[in-house]
C-alpha cells in the first residue's frame, strides 16, 4: 500500500482561519492515522495579496496547535517553471491549446454559447486557425493557453460526499495559463499535487466546484487521481458562514484570548467529524487513534463558542500550574503582572485553586488578582444578593465569622470548619446562606473555589481586614 501523502495548502493571504485551521487539523489526523505524511503548501502565486508575515503567523498558529510537519514546506510560487513544463506537456499532448484572441472576441463567443446552451469550446470554432496560433507562438507572441474539456462525464469518489459526476458538457474549456506565462490555481495545485505525491486531496467544500476541472488536469497528465474529501464549512451561529463579523475567527485571537491549543484541537475536531461516541474530552493522541474520513460529516457544523470554552475550561483544569503560570502573568496588564510577580509562589498558590473554576486564562488572571490586589473591588450583583438583601443580618454573620477567623488555630480548614458550622446552625441557616456574604467580603464576588482553601491561601490577616471592610461598606452602603 502507498504511504498517504496529505497537504495543508493555506493562501498566506491573511491569518490562519478556524475554518483553515480545522482543514489543517483534518490532514494532520488523517496522516497520523494512516502512518502518512503531513505537509503544507504555501499558496503564494498571488503576490500582490501574499505576505511572508502571514506566513509567518500561519506557520506559527499551526506549530501552536501541535501540528508537526513532516517536510519543509512548499512554497508555490517557487513551482513556475515546473506549472509551465506541465502546461508544455499537455499542448504536446493536444489537450491544450493556445489562444490569441483579444478578451473582447472571447467574450462575445462566450455569449453565444451560453445562448445556444453548447459549452465553450474555442478550439472548434470557426474563429480558431491551429496554423496561425503555431505561426504566432513561433514567432513568441503573448497568449493563453486554454484546457480542451473532452466529451463524457467526471466522476469521482468524494470519500465525504461520495460519488459524484459532472457533465463535461457542464465545462466551458478553461484557461491553464494566462498571457503573462503564469498557471491558473487549478492548473497550479494539480501540478503541484503531482510533484508532491499528494495521495488524498482534504480540503473545504467550497473547492468541489474546482474538482472535476482539477481530474481533467490529472487524467491529461496521466497522473494518479488522488482519493478528495471536501469538508463542509463553517457556519456562524446564525447559520452564515463564519466569517470576521462573527467576532474573533482566527486562530490567533483564540490564543490571545486565552483559549489553549489542545482545547482548540478539540473544539475543531468536533466540528464536522463525529468520534462515533458522545465523549467530548479528546486530545491529540485520541483523536488520531479515532479519525477517518468516512466518519466526516456532511452537514456544515456550527461555530458553538459557549463550546469551545467550556472545553478550555476543562483543559485549564488539568493543566500544569507551571504551565499556567507564564501565560496568566502575560494575559495581565503591566500593574497585575507587577503585583503578580512580587509574590509568585502565593499567585501560584492562587493560580493552582482558580484554574478549576475559569474558562479563560485571562479569566484565571482577573480572579488570581482578587487575592492579592487591595482595595477589593466588589461586583455588584454579588453585593446586592448577598449583603443588601438583609444588611444587618448579613453585618451579623460577618462579625460572628470575624471572631471565629480570629479564634481559630491553627489557621486552617480543621480549625475554621466547627466554628462556621456553628454559625449556620445556631441561627438555623444553611452552610451557604453564612458562606455568601463572607465569599464576596474575601474576594468581591459570589463565585469562588471552596471556601476554607480561599481563606488559607488570603491568610488570617487579610481575611480580617477584608471582612472589616466589609463590615462597613454594608454598613455605607445600607445608609444611603
Ligand atoms: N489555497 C487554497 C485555499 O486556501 C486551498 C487549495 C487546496 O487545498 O486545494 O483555499
Amino acid at each position: 500500500m502507498t504511504i498517504p501523502r496529505v497537504r495543508f495548502a493555506p493562501s498566506p493571504t491573511g491569518y490562519l482561519h478556524v475554518g483553515g485551521a480545522r482543514t489543517a487539523l483534518f490532514n494532520y489526523l488523517f496522516a497520523r492515522h494512516s502512518g502518512g505524511a503531513f505537509l503544507l503548501r504555501i499558496e503564494d502565486t498571488d503576490r500582490e495579496r501574499s505576505s511572508s508575515e502571514m506566513t509567518g503567523q500561519i506557520l506559527d498558529a499551526i506549530a501552536w496547535l501541535g501540528l508537526e510537519v513532516d517536510e519543509p514546506p512548499v512554497h508555490q510560487a517557487d513551482g513556475l517553471e515546473r506549472h509551465q513544463a506541465d502546461v508544455a506537456s499537455l499542448l504536446r499532448a493536444g489537450r491544450a491549446y493556445r489562444c490569441f484572441a483579444a478578451q473582447e472576441e472571447l467574450e462575445v463567443l462566450r455569449a453565444k454559447s451560453r445562448r445556444d446552451v453548447t459549452p465553450f469550446r474555442y478550439r472548434s470554432s470557426d474563429a480558431y486557425d491551429e496554423a496561425e496560433a503555431e505561426r504566432r507562438a513561433a514567432a513568441g507572441e503573448p497568449h493563453a493557453v486554454f484546457f480542451e474539456v473532452p466529451a463524457g462525464d467526471i466522476t469521482f469518489d468524494d470519500a465525504v460526499h461520495g460519488p459524484t459526476t459532472v457533465p463535461g458538457d457542464s465545462l466551458d474549456d478553461f484557461v491553464i495559463l494566462r498571457s503573462d506565462r503564469t498557471p491558473v490555481y487549478n492548473m497550479a495545485v494539480v501540478s503541484d499535487d503531482v510533484h508532491m505525491a499528494i495521495t488524498h486531496v482534504i480540503r473545504g467544500d467550497d473547492h468541489l466546484s474546482n474538482t472535476p476541472k482539477q481530474i481533467l488536469i490529472y487524467e491529461a497528465l496521466a497522473a494518479d487521481l488522488p482519493v478528495f474529501a471536501h469538508v463542509p464549512m463553517i457556519l456562524g451561529p446564525d447559520g452564515k458562514r463564519l466569517s470576521k463579523r462573527h467576532g474573533a475567527a482566527s486562530v490567533e485571537a483564540y490564543r490571545d484570548e486565552g483559549i489553549l491549543p489542545e482545547a482548540m484541537v478539540n473544539f475543531l475536531a468536533l466540528l464536522g467529524w463525529s468520534p462515533g461516541h458522545d465523549r467530548e474530552l479528546m486530545r491529540l493522541p485520541e483523536l488520531i487513534e479515532a479519525f477517518t474520513l468516512d466518519r466526516i460529516l456532511k452537514k456544515a457544523g456550527v461555530f458553538d463558542s459557549k463550546k469551545l470554552e467550556w472545553l478550555n475550561g476543562k483543559y485549564l483544569d488539568a493543566a500544569a500550574t507551571e504551565r499556567l503560570v507564564p501565560l496568566v502573568l502575560d494575559s495581565l496588564d503591566g500593574e497585575g503582572r507587577s503585583i503578580a510577580a512580587a509574590d509568585p509562589d502565593r499567585f501560584a498558590a492562587v493560580v493552582n485553586l482558580q484554574k478549576t473554576r475559569a474558562r479563560t486564562v485571562p479569566e484565571v488572571g482577573r480572579a488570581s488578582l482578587r487575592y492579592l490586589v487591595d482595595p477589593l473591588s466588589y461586583d455588584e450583583a454579588s453585593v446586592e444578593k448577598h449583603w443588601l438583601k438583609e444588611p444587618q443580618a448579613a453585618r451579623e454573620i460577618l462579625s460572628a465569622e470575624r471572631d471565629a477567623l480570629a479564634a481559630a488555630e491553627p489557621f486552617d480548614a480543621e480549625a475554621l470548619e466547627g466554628p462556621l458550622r456553628a454559625i449556620a446552625d445556631d441561627r438555623g441557616l444553611g452552610f451557604g446562606k453564612v458562606i455568601g456574604p463572607l465569599r464576596v467580603a474575601l474576594l468581591g464576588v459570589q463565585d469562588s473555589p471552596g471556601i476554607f482553601d480561599v481563606m488559607t491561601l488570603l491568610g488570617r490577616d487579610r481575611c480580617i481586614e477584608r471582612i472589616d471592610r466589609a463590615l462597613s461598606e454594608i454598613e455605607r452602603i445600607g445608609a444611603s
